[in-house]
Formats: structure tokens, C-alpha cells, sequence
């Protein structure tokens, strides 16, 4: 005699034909799509309702179009994306960074302006922008920068991640800018020399 008491009927057959079932199977047809014995298919299908994987209850059965007693998979709800919050982003900025920059800036205006070298920076900024021997964008960058920058100078002023974001590419463009300055700078004086 083959002792079936102990035997672990698995899930996955069943599962796959009340999936390809759609809305839902009765017994009998459960058993067909199964295409095993009685007990491999209605013992998993019980065990699935118990977990609360499938429901059993009354309806019009999908294979054989009767009013039934009929096992469905409860349809699984869509997963809402788990709320992880953002990576923390790990920028720190410190004053001598900022510092840095601004005396490659001052030395950098007072090439531009050689005369007015005891004014303050942002209104030599805004004299040089006036002239147009700034770019509005350049002015723009150059006072945002100087205005963190006393800010973390001359008080407890800490930028946080989203303003740090912005002063590093603020930083970033504008030593490209010096760069691109100083290239200028050194081709003119070759141009000079040669001539
Ligand atoms: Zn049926």
C-alpha cells in the first residue's frame, strides 16, 4: 500500500494552472489542468487557500463554464516600491575650499582690474560683469560663490547636501573658467612674443 498521508504534494502545478485559469477553477477542472491525481491537485489548493494564496469561494468555473465552488489565486496586489529614503549623500564642504578658490578668483579679477584691487569681491564682480569683462553666467557663479563663503566665514553657517551639490559644480565651473582664462592668457603672450 502506498502511504500518501505523509506525502508533500507541491504547489507550483496548482499554481500554474489557476494562473493560466484566470478567474478561477472548480475541482474537477482543477484536477484536469493539473493533469495529476485528485489529491495532488485538491490538497495544494487547500493548503494555498489556507496561506491565503488562493481563495475558494462561489463562481462560474473557467474551464468548464459551470457555477461552482471554484479556487482562485488571489490576484497579488502590485507591490508598492518599499520608501527607502535617499542614500546619504556624504558632502562635506569646508571654508579653506571655498577660500582656495576665491584667491585664485581675486588674483583672477585683479588681471581683469588691476586698479581697484582694495574693493570688495562682489562688487568688483559686479563692476567687471558691467564691463562685460565678466559673462553675466561667470558673475553669477562667482557671487553665489562668494556669498556661501562669507557666509560659512563669518558665521555658523553650515551649507547642507543640495547647496553643497550645487557650490561643488559651481567650483568645478569655475575653475574650468580660470583655466580656459589662463590658457587665453598664455596664447596672447605667445602671440605677443612672437611678434
Ligand atoms: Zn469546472
Amino acid at each position: 500500500m502506498i502511504r500518501t498521508k505523509n506525502h508533500y504534494r507541491p504547489s507550483r502545478p496548482v499554481i500554474d494552472a489557476l494562473q493560466d485559469a484566470g478567474h478561477g477553477l472548480c475541482d474537477a477542472c482543477l484536477v484536469m489542468a493539473v493533469g495529476k491525481t485528485k489529491n495532488d491537485a485538491i490538497t495544494p489548493a487547500r493548503r494555498l487557500c489556507k496561506e491565503g494564496t488562493a481563495v475558494s469561494h462561489g463562481g462560474t468555473c473557467n474551464g468548464c463554464g459551470k457555477s461552482r465552488i471554484i479556487t482562485q489565486l488571489v490576484k497579488s496586489k502590485p507591490q508598492k516600491a518599499p520608501i527607502t529614503p535617499a542614500a546619504p549623500t556624504e558632502l562635506s564642504l569646508n571654508i579653506n575650499q571655498l577660500d582656495e578658490l576665491r584667491r585664485e578668483l581675486i588674483i583672477h579679477l585683479n588681471k581683469l582690474d588691476p586698479a581697484n584691487p582694495r574693493d570688495g569681491f562682489a562688487k568688483r564682480v559686479g563692476q567687471l560683469r558691467n564691463t562685460g569683462q565678466l559673462s553675466p553666467t561667470i558673475a553669477a557663479l562667482m557671487l553665489t560663490h562668494g556669498a556661501y563663503r562669507n557666509e560659512m566665514y563669518y558665521t555658523p553657517f553650515k551649507p547642507c547636501s543640495p547647496e553643497i551639490g550645487i557650490l561643488n559644480q559651481i567650483t568645478s565651473y569655475l575653475r574650468t573658467y580660470l583655466e580656459e582664462a589662463k590658457q587665453k592668457v598664455s596664447d596672447t603672450g605667445m602671440t605677443n612674443h612672437a611678434h
